[in-house]
């Protein structure tokens, strides 16, 4: 964490696909809440996107995909899947 000001520091966070690091701000007083009071981050940050609390939550699991490479493996999953179903299809046909 780097901090900015007394009450304020910024998470940097690497995606674990494409290694793009992606920054969100924090209030320190928040952070210790999700941290050290296991407050649930939806409760902390209310009015976080979704991706701001993905990076929260890698940045604490070490686990972290950015928005980029998880549309990415959407589409890869969602063609996969097209093409087996041509597969099975043909198989049936056979
Ligand atoms: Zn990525």
């Amino acid at each position: 964490m780097q901090r900015i000001d007394k009450h304020t520091g910024v998470l940097n966070v690497e995606c674990n696909q494409c290694h793009q690091v992606h920054t969100v701000t924090v209030k320190l007083e928040d952070f210790d809440r999700y941290i050290n009071k296991g407050d649930l981050v939806q409760k902390v940050w209310p009015t976080y996107d979704t991706w701001d609390r993905e990076l929260i939550i890698g940045y604490r699991t070490g686990f972290y995909q950015c928005k980029l490479c998880f549309e990415k493996e959407e589409i890869e999953v969602q063609k996969v899947s097209f093409d087996e179903m041509m597969n099975q299809i043909k198989g049936d046909q056979e």
